[in-house]
């Protein structure tokens, strides 16, 4: 008996179980890859900041993956929707969700669902070019913006707000943000953490490309001299977060004056409510002091203003019809990955919305490991059974070579100096598959 294996979701852990399954099976493992866009890589394509290319290299292992075992991609074919889930558990021995978590976590302060309050999964995604968010128009007119949360993800959206046109042409910036942010009032940046400057969740890398905006063209990364902690008292932590904290110690010694424009570092501040009537124009938040590793508020507020508040607090799995779902927690309830006896759940949708790709790795062959412990038996239509389903109901699916014509196509309309020029729209996506008919 061959297994057969259906992934839902092409991001890294996806790819990560696949490799993990053939790992374990060699060839007596069919694996589908099933991803509702009709590119593959989640977030590495999405998510991944566009200036920083050599973090999306890690797609060649994946494409290593793909070709290594009997693997198939199915691209533009949405679970849950097109095809339910009750219908794969009936074609496959193990059916594994790496949804990954595509929903912004709610600020949770009155005047968060003005418009002006964009979350980062949007946000990251329309300049990164995700086909959901292409018309999300973000207001930059703004002189001012506020970005929350003390983590990589409010580092990247600082940093592609700020940098030059010069600065972001090597990078794959979709062009109608290109056009948006490069034009944009943008003077001041504000990153707002709940807790103090020894609390954050930065790592050196992200911080230090910061540091060195004494090279960048129109950006200082600023520190309130106020807000540091008193000498040497981040002597307990790690070398990485010991270096990280070195980094905002050096932006308390630059001037506003230095360039056009600042990113402003503010600690121990906590959003209360985000003001305006029929959009957003500013903030109110209170200061806090941290206790047992908790911020408490102190009662002290001030309000700054700014037409863009972007919420970098942590992201939801998308729920699907049929398996059961942690609302509290935002992702699927499950027991170190097994749902249901052949239903797993693998990467974000498992976890959460922690670690770096590289974490996805020993997920997913922990996940390919629980399958081959699982036992699975009996006979299974696996993609024979779904190819027939797609014909029965007409769907758009693309395979993997069709995603290699669509990246092709991306690659030669690049503009000078930059890897790639994406197509947006699934229909743009299509056409240059040579699918839209
Ligand atoms: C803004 C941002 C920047 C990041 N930068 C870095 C970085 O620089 N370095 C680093 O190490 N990590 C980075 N990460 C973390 C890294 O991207 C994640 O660890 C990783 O992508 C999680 O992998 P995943 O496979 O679980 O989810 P994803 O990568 O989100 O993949 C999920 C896939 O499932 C598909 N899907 C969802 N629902 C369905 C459905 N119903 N049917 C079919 N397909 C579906 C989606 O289209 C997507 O392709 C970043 C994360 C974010 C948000």
């Amino acid at each position: 008996m061959r297994l057969k294996v259906a992934i839902i979701g092409s991001g890294p852990a996806g790819y990560y179980t696949a490799e993990g399954l053939v790992k374990q099976f060699g060839d007596q493992v069919e694996i589908d890859i099933i991803d509702r866009l009709p590119t593959p890589f989640g977030l590495i394509r999405a998510g991944v900041a566009p200036d920083h290319q050599s973090i999306k290299g890690v797609t060649r292992r994946y494409e290593e993956t793909q070709a290594a075992g009997d693997i198939r991609f199915f691209g533009n074919l949405q679970i849950g929707d097109a095809i339910s889930i009750a219908e794969l558990r009936e074609l496959y021995h193990a059916v594994v969700l790496a949804t990954g978590a595509p929903h912004d976590r709610p600020l949770g302060v009155p005047g968060d669902g003005l418009p002006g309050v964009i979350g980062a999964a949007a946000f990251v995604g329309w300049y990164n070019g995700h086909p959901d968010f292409v018309d999300l128009a973000p207001p930059l007119d703004t002189s001012a913006v506020a970005v929350i949360g003390n983590g990589n993800v409010a580092i990247d959206v600082a940093r592609v707000l700020v940098k030059s046109p010069d600065e972001m042409a090597g990078s794959d910036l979709a062009r109608h943000a290109a056009e948006l942010i490069h034009a944009s009032a943008i003077r001041d940046v504000y990153v707002f953490g709940r807790r103090s400057l020894l609390d954050v969740s930065f790592t050196p890398k992200e911080v230090g490309e910061l540091a060195e905006l004494t090279e960048l063209t129109d950006a200082v990364p600023l520190v309130d001299p106020g807000q540091l902690p008193p000498d040497g008292a981040e002597a307990a932590l790690d070398p990485g977060q010991r270096k990280v904290i070195g980094h905002l110690r050096s932006f308390a010694l630059r001037r506003a004056d230095e360039k056009p424009r600042r990113i402003h570092f503010v600690f121990c501040a906590r959003p209360l409510r985000v003001l305006g009537e029929d959009r957003a124009t500013g903030l109110e938040l209170e200061r806090t002091c941290v206790r047992d590793g908790q911020a408490v508020g102190t009662g002290e507020t001030f309000t700054i203003d700014c037409g863009l508040v972007i919420p970098c607090i942590g992201y939801r799995t998308r729920s699907i019809a049929g398996v059961p779902f942690d609302n509290a927690r935002g992702r699927f309830v499950n027991d170190e990955g097994l749902i249901e006896p052949g239903l797993y759940c693998v990467g974000w949708s498992r976890r959460g919305p922690s670690g770096t790709i590289g974490t996805n790795r020993p997920d997913g062959f922990a996940i390919a490991e629980k399958i081959a412990a699982a036992g699975l038996t009996g006979e299974r239509a696996g993609r024979a059974g779904l190819g027939r389903l797609i014909e029965e109901r007409d769907l758009w699916v693309v395979g993997f070579d069709d995603w290699k014509t669509i990246d092709a196509a991306e690659v030669a309309r690049a503009r000078i100096g930059a890897p790639r020029e994406k197509f947006v729209r699934i229909e743009e996506m299509l056409a240059a598959a040579g699918r839209s008919g």
